[in-house]
């Protein structure tokens, strides 16, 4: 697989990030046919415009099924409102980009890229997470017409592409969200 683009990349790691659903959904355990088959089409038909991603506007309406918790660590006390993509580095001032987290969550992630911030603490998102994120870096990049530049050649950007993780690691390492879905 060879990623050259910043859409390639980002298209790639949500192709992926739906297989993934896809089994966790399905309660799989291991990939298969099926699964790998989402992720090839997903892929291409993204990259030739044939498919699109899904609307922030799912991610919004999830956010009122999901339990009021850090969407970092699971804690329902001292919560606030967190920008996901912090507007210090970019991120915009929408509901899209509001997330709970707590006050020690916080704290610690300030304005650090939630990616680079939860791998040094040798953590991957929880999928819905990662998704949300994914959807807000594409519609940036789309709005800054930066999709079909190199990846050598992006400029500074709001969210942290060298973090966009290109291999998930296994299913049983993955969930959907950071407290159970009801
Ligand atoms: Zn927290």
């Amino acid at each position: 697989m060879k990623i050259t683009t910043i859409a390639e990349l980002l298209h790639w790691s949500y192709a992926n990030l739906a297989m993934a659903h896809a089994a966790l959904a399905a309660k799989i355990e291991q990939y298969g046919r099926t699964q790998y088959m989402i992720r090839s089409r997903l892929y291409a038909g993204l990259n030739k415009n044939t498919m699109s991603i899904g609307p922030l506007a799912d991610d919004e309406r999830l956010k009122m099924f999901l339990p009021q918790a850090c969407c970092y660590c699971g804690s329902r006390e001292y919560l606030s409102v967190d920008h996901l993509i912090p507007t210090k580095r970019g991120g915009a001032n929408t509901g899209d980009n509001l997330v709970w987290a707590c006050r020690s969550c916080n704290s610690s992630k300030c304005a650090r890229d939630v990616l680079e911030w939860l791998a040094e603490r040798n953590q991957f998102p929880p999928l819905l997470l990662l998704r949300r994120y994914l959807k807000l870096a594409i519609e940036m990049c789309r709005e800054r017409n930066l999709m079909d530049i190199q990846i050598t050649e992006a400029p500074e950007l709001p969210f942290a592409l060298a973090a966009i993780p290109t291999a998930y690691p296994l299913l049983s390492q993955l969930r959907l969200w950071v407290v159970e879905v009801p």
